[in-house]
């Protein structure tokens, strides 16, 4: 490993630790020198966040509990999830035996796990599910109860588990 002094777009330069025989640290210095320097990405980040909190705060959504980074990390991530939920149902929709059918009872399950997601404030929930919604949502306590009461004759349950990944 050996410290380089990378001069990055942003026009400032960092030092980084690179791995590998010379030519692949030179590739690494390249790769690295097309992105800003460590300091103004955090800053963009920082900036990121604190779009994603007033965005959360003006539709509404409740205050995230736990660290000032937890809640920082999992406010955005509440709005990635949150806005990726219809094409993930439209995923569910095009799959297999649900393909086609069914679609107020998707449109339905959709809304329900938004409202049921919503409703948790802990950032570490966020954090925990953010590969695999579908399962922390079917893990929140008296869900299934709920699913079940949802829509007619459990399509809208049958729609959401499929799409948490659960055997309706
Ligand atoms: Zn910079």
């Amino acid at each position: 490993m050996t410290a380089h002094l990378i001069l990055h777009v942003c026009g400032y330069d960092a030092e980084h630790e690179l791995r590998g025989n010379p030519h692949s640290r030179a590739w690494q210095a390249g790769k690295r020198a097309e992105g800003v320097c460590p300091t103004c990405w955090r800053a963009g980040r920082n900036a990121t966040d604190a779009q994603n909190v007033a965005l959360a705060n003006e539709r509404g959504w409740p205050t995230l509990d736990g660290s000032p980074k937890q809640v920082a990390w999992a406010t955005t991530l509440r709005g990635d999830l949150v806005d990726e939920l219809p094409s993930r149902m439209v995923e569910l929709a095009r799959a297999g035996e649900h393909r086609g059918k069914d679609f107020p009872a998707q449109q339905e399950a959709l809304v329900l796990a938004r409202d049921i997601c919503l409703e948790q404030t802990s950032a570490a929930w966020w954090i925990r599910g953010r590969n695999q919604l579908g399962e922390a949502l079917l893990a929140v306590p008296g869900v299934l109860p709920r699913l079940k009461q949802a829509g007619d004759a459990g399509a809208t349950a049958k729609a959401l588990m499929l799409w948490a990944g659960a055997t309706p």
